[in-house]
């Protein structure tokens, strides 16, 4: 595996590389752990050359978040990446991907950055779609590889290429969990043992959401409405010492409120919440 730091470099590497072989990209911030690793094994499978790409975007985090507690295990991230047969890390600093002087962002216009997730954190949607726009550019590669875990950031980055006519297909992938349920995150570090524990309330509480409309709809009785869904999985969480940012039933496609109606409609069920001090994301999809 080749670690490379600087654009230019990269540019010169990948312009050979691009002429005879199919290219994957997987975007992360680092802290690498299996939910990672299912989006790199899946672009080694599905192309001829991985790039994997650790930058964690100061853009994207808000004044008050954790940019600087962030963990940057490079060492253990570049040997897990190398032992998967990943073909090139890129990891730049910060200076090579912005300047004090930029004066250029990517930022979709569109409702969709200021629900959910964009509530609590108005800026990071920009600061996402500006990184992930730069390295598409950067890159070029033929697919591109992101978390259903980040739901939102991925219908997002569905839209932004799309309009952009980057020409990239955005493969998802589903979310890994611990055997808890609990959705694996770099995050998960900060939760005490105990946190760890009281947070697979998160997913039980979405596992137990599903089986429940999905027995409905299989036996076509009455759906409940989403209002009274989300009551129940507030209180499930608030039980086991959550405390709620959001809970909401939506499309998964725009991410407008959805009223549970049977028929062709998907469902995508979102959570974040905060054990401690952590906040954690989770959602499911109900089809
Ligand atoms: P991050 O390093 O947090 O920016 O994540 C990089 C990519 O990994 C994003 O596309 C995430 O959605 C994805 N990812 C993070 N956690 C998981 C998980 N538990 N399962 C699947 N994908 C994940």
């Amino acid at each position: 595996m080749q670690i490379i730091k600087k654009i230019d470099e990269l540019r010169q590497k990948l312009a050979e590389i691009r002429k005879t072989n199919s290219l994957g990209l997987v975007p992360t911030m680092g802290a690498l752990h299996a939910g990672h690793m299912s989006l790199v094994e899946k672009s080694i499978t599905e192309n001829d050359c991985t790039i994997v790409s650790i930058f964690v975007n100061p853009t994207q985090f808000g004044a008050n978040e954790d940019l600087d507690l962030y963990p940057r295990p490079f060492e253990a991230d570049s040997k897990l990446l190398e032992e998967a047969g990943v073909d090139f890390l890129f990891a730049p600093d910060v200076g090579e991907i912005y300047s004090p002087f930029d004066k250029t962002i990517i930022e979709l216009r569109s409702p969709i950055t200021k629900k959910l997730c964009g509530g609590s954190r108005p800026t990071h949607f920009r600061g996402v779609t500006t990184i992930v726009g730069k390295l598409f550019i950067m890159v070029s590669p033929d697919r591109a590889y992101f978390g259903q875990k980040d739901a939102q950031q991925l219908a997002i980055i569905r839209r932004m290429t799309k309009d952009l006519k980057f020409g990239i297909k955005i493969v998802a992938c589903p979310i890994v969990r611990e055997e808890s349920g609990l959705a694996l995150s770099s995050r998960n570090k900060y939760l005490t043992k105990e946190e760890k524990n009281r947070a697979s309330a998160i997913s039980e509480s979405l596992f137990s959401v599903k089986k429940e409309i999905e027995d409905i709809l299989s036996v076509g009785g009455t759906l409940p409405d989403a209002e009274s869904v989300m009551g129940e999985i507030i209180q499930k969480i608030e039980v086991a010492g959550g405390y709620i940012d959001y809970v909401s039933v939506v499309d998964p496609d725009t991410l407008e409120n959805v009223e549970f109606s049977g028929g062709d409609q998907s469902y995508m069920i979102a959570i974040a919440a905060f054990f401690g001090k952590t906040r954690l994301i989770d959602n499911i999809l109900i089809n």
